[in-house]
């Protein structure tokens, strides 16, 4: 029996296929190359831009032929498009032929509900879950092994679904990630360590006694072996001295951060409920800068945010070019369903929002340039 995964979105999915691969061959299937050889496939899914949710309705639309050839074909959708409802209830209208939809908490069942299909379309989709502990993994990134160490968001980014779609935060326990982190190092074929959560910062906040970020990475560098280890993603808010210094003084730590920063302007930064300001901000920066000298850090940006002006957008190239970032994401907005965005007045049109994201693009290339120089 043949299996084919398709990933959606961040590298917490990436991630979360390695679960369900490693799933998937712990009850016999076996990877194959081409959906057309597989028996069953299985969409990973996100919903953090329309874009994506389009593509997957696309993709599995696209399915139909090879589910009528194959009547034992099994598709499988899951991820965090499918906890969203009113996208689970378009994909269970449109494709009638998917047969095992599964949300975000409850997705590593997925070796029950192949059983279970026998009987019939399987939907189940959970309004909460406990992060999951003993896995298979089939890992897949080179010499790199992800670990996740906590799941959910409690920000409420007003453009964000992630909150919605994946809970709210819950760490892992420390002594599992550690245990899980030693595995990896006696399989002697991995030589970096990289630390998943939509939050990272918070890790440990949630657990009893607390454990802060910045000991869960002195415990992780102090493990014997050859690795480096870095983490994603930071929320500026989050971003504490101790772990600044932690990254400094550690040698194990790569010297980088990825600090998302969606807007120059203090206004927008505000209706986008992201609780620092640019002046916070670039403190945090020039704390980095001073403490770590040749710290990589890049960043993302949402251009066209609801009511956004031509002076507010400028506050982001500013930002940008004061920051002079070694490298930047730039990301239209999208309106995203059930967030508070999706209903602020002054939705910027489409043609717009590329103008804005082409010319902060064409910013980055200029500074990379120079930089290059
Ligand atoms: S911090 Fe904000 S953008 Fe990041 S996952 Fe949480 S709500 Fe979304």
């Amino acid at each position: 029996m043949k299996y084919f995964i398709v990933t959606y979105g961040c590298q917490m999915n990436v991630h979360e296929s390695e679960k369900l691969a490693g799933i998937l061959e712990n009850i016999g299937y076996q990877p194959c190359e081409k959906r057309e050889e597989a028996d069953i496939i299985v969409f990973n899914t996100c919903a953090i831009r329309e874009g994506a949710e389009d593509r997957v309705f696309g993709n599995v639309g696209n399915l139909k032929k090879l589910k009528k050839k194959n009547k034992n074909l099994i598709i499988a959708v899951c991820g965090c498009m499918t906890q969203k409802e009113d996208s689970a209830q378009k994909l269970l209208n449109t494709f009638p032929f998917v047969d095992i939809v599964l949300g975000t908490f409850n997705m590593t069942k997925l070796g029950y509900f192949i059983e279970a299909v026998k009987k019939g379309r399987q939907i189940e989709i959970l309004d909460e879950g406990e992060i999951d502990e003993v896995l298979p993994y089939k890992r897949t990134s080179g010499d790199n092994a992800w670990v996740n160490i906590m799941q959910g968001c409690n920000n409420f980014c007003t453009y964000c679904i992630v909150p919605y779609v994946k809970g709210r935060e819950k760490s892992r326990k420390e002594e599992n990630i550690l245990k899980e982190i030693k595995e990896i190092l006696k399989e002697g074929k991995y030589k970096k360590i990289t630390l998943l959560g939509q939050n990272v910062n918070s890790y440990g906040k949630d657990l009893n006694p607390e454990v802060s970020f910045s000991k869960l990475l002195k415990d992780i560098c102090a493990l014997d072996g050859d690795f480096t280890l870095s983490f994603m993603t930071s929320h500026p808010k989050d971003l504490t001295d101790d772990v600044i210094d932690t990254i400094a003084k550690e040698d194990k730590i790569e010297k980088y951060i990825h600090l998302p920063a969606q807007s120059g302007n203090n206004r927008i930064l505000k209706l986008m409920n992201r609780k620092y300001t640019r002046e916070k901000y670039l403190e945090i920066i020039n704390k980095i800068r001073a403490k770590i000298p040749n710290c990589r850090i890049t960043s993302d940006f949402i251009v066209g945010f609801p009511s956004e002006t031509e002076e507010e957008f400028n506050d982001t190239l500013s930002l940008v070019e004061q920051v002079k970032y070694d490298s930047i994401f730039a990301f239209m907005f999208s309106s995203r369903s059930g967030t508070v965005a999706e209903k602020m007045d002054g939705q910027i049109p489409e043609s717009e929002k590329k103008r804005r994201v082409n010319k902060l693009l064409a910013l980055e290339k200029r500074l990379q340039k120079e930089a290059n120089k």
